[in-house]
């Protein structure tokens, strides 16, 4: 098939073509969350640019087959090998076990990526599931010479390699330092850039998950989950990795390390990364405190489409800085948009040629290095070009296959919801007027039954100076 996607590839610097492996197929892999506590929208920001990436290729007509693994196990809290494990963490603040917190903070990312329609990859592995997988790959790396044993701890000797630093022509000594700020230097490491495959002595005695391992009880390090989970299900070639611009070094740096070693050959072509969701005082983090969740956007009454809408309008290789203002313009926009596609009169014939000038220039948009927010006007293009409604529907209704933002069911929603709202408020002002005349009858039982009866269906009443009040509970 023709391969007309072109995309920035982080590995060569430049945007690229897209050429896979095996024509008409992608195999994708995507750096899953770390599963210690609510995704914040900077993570999510990432998870819907690579959506977008992979309901682009689907769109032009790729078979894809894309893999994401979920972190329970190994990530510290500075990537590089040290700091705090981020589960150990979690599970601490919380009085839980790390499976507990594991288990709730993986639904929590899914029920995140629901609501902002993200679609769930088609295999999604966690890292304890594969523990023999890895020490599979550390075996061998440790018998074609790549990996060594000091002080109980298993380590990737990055002094075996012709180039480590694949992904910057930043130099080495800059690199370390981004790495190595509040970091104590493990005297076991024959060169700095060695990074930890299997621990088996670690800073904390307390740690929860082990396993037994040739080289004794201990925990696999973070990078080489993901070489294991990617090779299991995708094989020995790749096509596509993801993952925020935080990831380039040490993560992928060490990923590919690792996974190029233990093949032999050449392990991933194309290296796709999304910048980061920045609030005004900088780089979102978890570790921040307070910081901002789906659930709070819901709470303050925003649609989280909407905030799929904010990031899509803005490029995937640029920093996006968070404000509320730019996000109620986007609701307001939103609002529009879909109102105005939902009253579109769907009957009569769609115009075939004006079909296909539109979905090409939508495409053209986004293989010009996945161009969204230029793929978000030309859906206001031909909303306002001549053509008859049924044809507009039906580009709306396909657009919204890559742009995911409820474009032809959001407007029916809504209304159906006022509609629900009507027929509740008209039964509940029923049920006041009924306990009104119960009281002056003095009738207090029936009128205590009548405030239970709205509070069973989640409706408080209030009895104020103003008259009686009404609220869902
Ligand atoms: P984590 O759960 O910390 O492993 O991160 C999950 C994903 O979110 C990774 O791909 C990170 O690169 C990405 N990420 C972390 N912080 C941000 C941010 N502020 N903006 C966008 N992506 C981020
Ligand atoms: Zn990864």
């Amino acid at each position: 098939m023709e391969n007309k996607l072109f995309f920035y590839n982080t590995l060569t610097r430049t945007v690229e073509r897209f050429v896979p492996n095996e024509d008409g197929k992608v195999a994708m892999y995507t750096c899953g969350p770390t599963v210690y506590h609510f995704a914040h929208i900077g993570n999510l920001r990432s998870y819907i640019m690579e959506d977008l990436l992979e309901k682009t290729l689907r769109y032009i007509g790729y078979d894809v087959k894309r893999v994401m693994n979920i972190t329970d196990v190994g990530h510290l809290s500075s990537d590089a090998d040290t700091g705090e494990d981020k589960m150990l963490k979690g599970a601490k603040r919380e009085h839980k076990t790390v499976m507990e917190i594991a288990k709730f903070y993986t639904d929590a990312f899914f029920s995140d990526c629901k609501k902002l329609n993200i679609k769930t990859p088609d295999v999604v592995e966690p890292a304890t599931n594969c523990i023999s997988e890895f020490i599979h790959m550390i075996t061998k790396l440790i018998e074609k010479g790549f990996a060594y044993e000091a002080g109980g701890n298993i380590y990737f000797d990055t002094s075996k390699l012709e180039e480590y630093y694949v992904f910057s022509n930043q130099s080495e000594k800059e690199l370390l330092v981004g790495v190595r700020d509040d970091v104590d230097e493990d005297e076991n490491k024959r060169n700095k850039s060695d990074f930890v495959l299997w621990f088996t002595k670690s800073k904390f005695d307390d740690q929860e998950l082990k396993w037994e391992s040739p080289w004794g009880i201990g925990y696999p390090g973070w990078h080489i989950e993901c070489s294991c989970i990617s090779m299991k299900h995708l094989g020995e070639y790749m096509d596509i990795h993801c993952g925020g611009v935080d990831n380039i070094f040490p993560h992928h740096t060490n990923e590919i390390a690792q996974s190029e070693s233990y093949l032999g050959h050449k392990w991933c072509n194309y290296w796709f990364h999304v910048h980061h969701l920045n609030d005004k005082s900088g780089k979102m983090s978890k570790s921040k405190g307070d910081f901002l969740t789906v659930s709070l956007l819901e709470s303050k009454n925003y649609n989280p489409v909407v905030y799929r809408m904010f990031c899509l309008q803005s490029h995937y290789r640029k920093p996006l800085e968070f404000s509320y203002e730019v996000l109620d313009n986007m609701s307001a926009a939103y609002d529009k948009l879909v109102r105005r596609i939902g009253t579109l009169n769907r009957d009569g014939e769609i115009d075939g040629k004006k079909f296909a000038e539109y979905r090409e220039r939508f495409e053209a948009a986004l293989c010009d290095d996945l161009n969204s927010s230029m793929a978000i006007t030309i859906l206001y293009d031909m909303l306002k070009d001549e053509m008859n409604d049924a044809t507009k529907y039906a580009l709306a209704e396909s657009f919204d296959e890559v742009l995911s933002l409820d474009l032809t069911t959001a407007h029916a929603m809504k209304e159906a919801d006022k509609e629900v709202d009507a027929e509740l408020e008209a039964f509940v002002l029923a049920k006041i007027e009924e306990r009104k005349a119960a009281k002056k009858e003095k009738d207090f039982a029936k009128a205590d039954a009548i405030r239970a009866e709205l509070l069973a269906k989640g409706i408080v009443i209030e009895d104020t100076r103003e008259g009686v009040k009404w609220k869902k509970a």
